[in-house]
């Protein structure tokens, strides 16, 4: 099923491959490997390819669109806080993914309470590189609501990506309820909105339909981005987000799955580098070692980065 997103015309499946866990943050899959699940995703409907420089996938995009000739839509994100670094964040992209424009750049904002002040230098970056065509749609993606509360009065941002579930999950600064009025209104006020985090990044396993179903009814949430590690997830959030009947053996088996964030203690070195890479305050250390609560812990795999040991990782 497609929508158009916002005032953009772009026109997208409601089900976004979100790569992030293709990638080394998360499940560690060859280009090869990663490549062949968004390939099956694009021969299967899907148009719209979610990445970020962060998230080291876009080899996997570019092996998935060798010699494919259908639709492929990308927005990926950049974690730049200067003019400079966009532009090569840009450049990366546009590189990495054998591109001559990019759909959508996001600014990826997942903890900067006020992205419009604090980022001002690289919207007025994006804006440029926009004007140069190398860039179609400029994003914000954020985890905070204040954020989208005063984007939606900023004509140069079309399309938002804010974190959304229905126990509110990740949201730094109030509830499901309150973000959700936020997304309507910039919903309302053209934006195009697909959301992340619909299953707090794994943690909502479990209740996985519920969980989707909950996001997809939200007034003005065009999209969905799910990122999925298998053909058969794939085939089942097709179904889904096309209102079809669900496969009950395959779901029962897919929310059976659990994961969690692995610390190899015995090597951690105590070295303090992933606690401020941490968006939700989950990391700290405990008696030397890095200790995550795992009530605040969203799976996302971002203190995963930014170990020196290679100590972190989501399985
Ligand atoms: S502990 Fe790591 S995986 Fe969990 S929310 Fe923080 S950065 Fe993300
Ligand atoms: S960055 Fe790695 S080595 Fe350093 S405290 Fe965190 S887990 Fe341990």
């Amino acid at each position: 099923m497609r929508v158009v997103l916002g005032n953009t015309g772009i026109s997208v499946n409601r089900l976004v491959f979100g790569t992030l866990p293709l990638g080394p943050l998360q499940a560690g899959l060859s280009p090869e490997e990663g490549g062949r699940l968004i390939r099956h995703a694009l021969e299967s409907g899907v148009n719209l390819l979610d990445t970020a420089e962060l998230y080291g996938t876009y080899p996997h995009i570019r092996w998935a669109l060798d010699g494919y000739a259908g639709e492929a839509l990308i927005a990926t994100k950049t974690h730049a806080s200067t003019a400079d670094q966009v532009r090569v964040h840009v450049e990366n992209a546009l590189r990495g993914l054998n591109r001559g424009m990019l759909d959508i750049v996001h600014m990826h904002c997942a903890r900067i309470r006020n992205p419009l002040t604090e980022r001002a230098e690289v919207l007025e970056e994006l804006m440029k590189i926009r004007d140069e065509g190398k860039i179609a749609h400029i994003g914000l993606s954020s985890h905070y609501i204040s954020a989208f509360r005063t984007t939606m009065h900023c004509p140069d941002i079309s399309v938002i990506h804010p974190l959304i579930n229905k126990t509110g999950m990740g949201i730094l600064d109030g509830s499901a309820e309150e973000m959700a009025e936020a997304v309507a209104c910039c919903s309302r006020s053209g934006k195009g909105v697909y959301a992340m985090k619909a299953l707090a990044g794994g943690n909502l396993i479990s209740e996985a339909r519920e969980s989707l179903h909950y996001v997809l009814r939200l007034p003005g949430i065009d999209a969905v981005a799910v990122g999925m590690l298998s053909l058969r997830e794939i085939d089942a959030n097709l179904s889904l987000f096309n209102g079809l009947v669900e496969d009950e053996m395959v779901w029962g088996e897919l929310e059976k799955r659990r994961r969690k964030l692995k610390i190899i203690e015995r090597f951690c070195t105590g070295c303090g580098s992933c606690v401020p890479a941490c968006h939700s305050d989950a990391l700290s250390l405990k008696d030397g070692k890095a200790w995550v609560d795992e009530e605040r812990c969203i799976l996302c795999g971002y203190c995963a980065a930014a170990c020196p040991e290679f100590m972190i990782r989501v399985i």
